[in-house]
């Protein structure tokens, strides 16, 4: 099985949505099915289950970064922890703001989410121009966390986020490219 091609013909193309001229990716066919779901899951544990690999924890990025997210930590039996948008935690938070085509995003994380030295997978489903992903980043680096890798299901390499990432100095793992 080329995992790759296979979760590939499983992510449904919407074009122009959210606005026209986008080709949204989207990716809750993957989910939908249980032998696509589990495939999909099943390559980033068997990746992070290697000794060198395993983090210590999961960070998933809001939204579709907590699904994906969740169930690795829990095949890999370690904690996870959310970047959500502003303004939804509830305890002390850090935030990043970064820009987006249009405006500002901003994200946050809990300041006890992670400790200092804690091994940090964190996670998405998809890189466009790499803005969110690295912004997550920052936070967990902020609160002296090691981002071991980054990972995401899609990478869009023609919108420059894949190669932001990797040039910042952190590994990336990506299942499918769209070009
Ligand atoms: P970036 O910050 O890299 O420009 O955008 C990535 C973020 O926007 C991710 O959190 C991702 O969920 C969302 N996103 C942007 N475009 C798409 C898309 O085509 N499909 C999906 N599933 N998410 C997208």
């Amino acid at each position: 099985l080329n995992v790759s091609r296979f979760l590939r013909e499983h992510i449904r193309t919407v074009p122009d949505w959210p606005s026209t001229g986008v080709q949204f990716r989207d990716i809750t066919p993957l989910l939908q099915d249980p032998q696509v779901f589990r495939v999909l899951a099943d390559a980033f544990v068997h990746r992070y289950m290697a000794p060198g690999l395993r983090p210590d924890v999961v960070a998933g990025l809001d939204a579709r970064g907590f699904i994906i997210g969740a169930v690795v930590a829990y095949a890999l039996n370690v904690g996870f922890v959310p970047i959500r948008k502003k303004g939804k935690l509830p305890f002390t938070t850090v935030e990043e703001t970064y820009e987006l085509e249009y405006g500002n995003a901003s994200v946050e994380i809990h300041t006890d989410a992670v400790t200092r030295g804690q091994r940090v997978l964190l996670i998405d489903d998809l890189v466009a121009t790499g803005g969110t992903m690295l912004a997550g980043i920052k936070l967990l680096e902020r609160l002296g966390a090691e981002v071991t890798e980054c990972a995401a299901i899609v990478d869009l390499p023609e919108l420059g986020g894949s190669g932001k990432v990797r040039a910042s100095g952190h590994s990336l793992f990506t299942l499918v490219d769209f070009e």
